[in-house]
């Protein structure tokens, strides 16, 4: 899942709106920002599901590390407590949370390959709903949260600059209108295996 975590940071800024919309779209996407050196120095590593071809919902993501709920509830902490230093503690709790629902989001569609400690230590079962087994069902779940992300993300913006110049007010529906098409973009790649 990529554009699914976008849509709930986009949902997250309408209610938080102290919190820089980058930081959130950082937060949200961390765990698969710390992934990526991870990937490529093959610490973790993605494998094709057992009878699947390369595409959407096709993986089995071996983030021992960055995807243990642990491991992701010290990323999460951390990023937390950044953010807490750099703004204020409601800023780090609320960016704390949204590097953690990555995790939850993940949990819905990944098979069970979500280990409980990092590098999978003590062998314990992995986590993971399976969703991706059902591409069709996870695909209109993540337009779902991208499409109601972008609604909630635009309204709050206009409701912001309701009061401000006609500028701002343009500035707040073009930055709504960028959020809807980003998520949908991205969604289009991953549907069409472009990341896959
Ligand atoms: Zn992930």
């Amino acid at each position: 899942m990529i554009a699914g975590h976008f849509g709930f940071a986009a949902a997250v800024k309408s209610r938080e709106r102290q919190v820089p919309l980058w930081s959130l779209m950082l937060a949200t996407v961390w765990l698969d920002i710390v992934f990526t050196p991870l990937f490529l120095a093959h610490i973790e590593t993605i494998t094709a599901a057992p009878g699947t071809t390369r595409g959407y919902g096709s993986a089995i993501i071996h983030a021992d590390y960055t995807h243990a709920l642990l491991g992701t509830i010290v990323l999460a902490a951390t990023f937390g407590l950044v953010a807490g230093w750099r703004w204020s503690s409601r800023t780090g709790i609320v960016l704390a949370l949204v590097v953690f629902s990555h995790w939850v989001l993940d949990l819905i569609v990944h098979r069970p390959d979500l280990p409980l400690l990092p590098g999978n230590a003590g062998n314990f079962p992995r986590f993971g709903l399976g969703l991706w087994r059902h591409p069709v069902a996870a695909m209109l779940i993540e337009v779902a949260i991208v499409v109601a992300g972008a609604i909630l993300y635009w309204r709050a913006a206009r409701e912001t600059a309701s009061s401000s110049s006609v500028s701002l007010q343009r500035r707040a529906h073009l930055a709504g209108i960028l959020v809807l098409v980003c998520g949908l973009a991205v969604l289009a790649m991953d549907f069409t295996g472009i990341f896959g």
